[in-house]
């Protein structure tokens, strides 16, 4: 029989094991296993499934006279991906990798796959465009390598929640609808807000900078929008960003707390996702803190010197960027620091003895940018003056210069693009893979 398995409910059936707890069963204990079919081997009258589910993968055999012959004929018409439930035996297998596996006695198929998806589950890389992914995207996620990346993505997230709440960060959330650019940039999403236009925003910046005042130290994980028209490896329209925003300390106090709050993450990572790092074959950097650091100024010098067409005061080229990291083997994280002021945004500290420098920073891994920081100005004039060179509408500020008149503390921060780091550390190519739905100038779906 070759059709298609009658789709049945799950009733009273529920799984009383998951794949992984299979082995720690005895002989011929009877169990349910619930997930979904990852693979089909068929060798005539003796047939290999491999049942997923959200811990892992269980093996269940079905051989001629082992099984009901009516659990035999539903097997035959198994697609890979059908949802299903299998009641069986268990069977201890020294030689199994899973240690065990399951003879069944009754299926119940509850959503059967109508195509069979068009690329292959196993492996690290597909060799499948990434287009045709993304439009099955929550099929493509069944991948063993992006079922890796996404739980990795999780330790990185509570280990940063983890860290910041020892450190003394309170976890904020700042709007996302506003009403005037924070950057003064023109990468942004106009939307309606009833009867006015207002903005998706670019960056929590401002908020959280106010929130120093009343909190001191705060962070926010939450998402930033930005209409960035070209297409790179290293750009969404909505990314995660993780933003900290901290009291009484400068850029050099920024700079050490994001290097021990990458220290952490990995550590956490290579306590908790041991069988990610292992079955993805994931290679986490190792660092050693303090990350190198090097200023604005010895990166230009080593471009001159290679003759790269750079002057001083102009930001740094990807290209540029790639030049400096294989010349100076720099290929984990490290430290740019004290930018050329007219560069950075308006809110960004000016070097008080050099003030064509800014007190400021961009974590690096290689040529990609994980994170920019600074210290910020916290006197009204001087964050004015700074609008006025920038050519900002300083009455659009309003809203935000007025809290600067009651006693803002020296403060200081950054913001790590999620995306960004998750790709550093598991060393994904393209930032799209490191979002579960990711949204650029051509992709608003799924
Ligand atoms: P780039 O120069 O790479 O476009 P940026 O300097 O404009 O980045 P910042 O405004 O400094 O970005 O934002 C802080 C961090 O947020 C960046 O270091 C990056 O990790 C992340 N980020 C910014 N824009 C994007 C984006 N469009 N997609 C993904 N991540 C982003
Ligand atoms: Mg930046």
């Amino acid at each position: 029989m070759n059709g298609i398995i009658e789709e049945v409910e799950m009733d009273q059936w529920r799984r009383t094991h998951f794949s992984s707890e299979i082995r720690s069963c005895s002989e011929n204990d009877t169990v349910i296993v619930m997930g979904w079919v990852s693979s089909i081997r068929d060798h005539g009258n003796l047939h290999f499934i491999q049942v997923k589910d959200r811990i892992g993968e269980t093996q269940v055999v079905a051989k001629k006279g082992d099984c009901p012959d009516s659990v035999l004929e539903q097997i035959q018409s198994l697609k890979e991906h059908s949802s299903l439930a299998v009641k069986g035996r268990v069977r201890l297998q020294q030689k199994s990798p899973t240690g065990a596996e399951i003879v069944p006695v009754e299926l119940k198929v509850f959503s059967n796959a109508r195509n069979a998806a068009p690329f292959m589950l196993q492996g690290k890389r597909s060799s499948i465009g990434l287009d045709i992914r993304l439009d099955l995207r929550a099929v493509d996620l069944r991948r063993n390598i992006l079922q890796s990346i996404f739980r990795i993505r999780h330790t990185l997230l509570s280990s940063i929640r983890e860290f910041l709440a020892k450190e003394g960060f309170l976890e904020v959330n700042t709007p996302k609808m506003i009403a005037t650019a924070t950057e003064g940039g023109a990468a942004l999403f106009p939307i309606f807000y009833y009867d006015r236009e207002a903005f998706l925003a670019q960056s929590p910046q401002l908020y959280k900078e106010q929130l120093t005042m009343s909190f001191e130290n705060v962070y926010e994980i939450g998402p930033i929008f930005r209409a960035e028209p070209s297409r790179t490896n290293r750009h969404l329209s909505e990314a995660i960003s993780i933003d900290t925003e901290m009291a009484f300390a400068d850029y050099s106090d920024a700079m050490q707390l994001l290097e021990r709050l990458i220290f952490h993450v990995l550590d956490s990572i290579r306590k908790n996702n041991n069988d990610e790092l292992n079955s993805s074959e994931i290679v986490l950097p190792n660092i050693k803190i303090p990350l190198p650091r090097y200023s604005y100024d010895q990166i230009l010098e080593s471009l001159m010197e290679s003759d790269e067409n750079v002057r001083y005061g102009d930001d740094i080229s990807p290209q540029a960027l790639k030049l400096i990291a294989s010349k100076l083997n720099l290929n984990s994280f490290y430290f740019i620091t004290d930018w050329p002021a007219s560069i950075k945004p308006f809110y960004v500290k000016p070097n008080s003895k050099f003030e064509a420098k800014s007190e400021s920073f961009d974590l690096m891994f290689g040529p990609l940018e994980i994170s920019s920081g600074s210290t910020r100005i916290n006197r009204k004039l001087e964050l004015v003056e700074r609008m006025r060179k920038q050519g900002l509408n300083i009455q659009k500020f309003d809203y935000h210069l007025k809290v600067f008149d009651y006693g803002i503390p020296p403060h200081a921060g950054f913001g790590v693009g999620l995306e960004r780091f998750l790709m550093s550390i598991t060393g994904l190519e393209n930032i799209r893979d490191a979002s579960l739905y990711p949204r650029d100038i051509d992709r608003l779906a799924p």
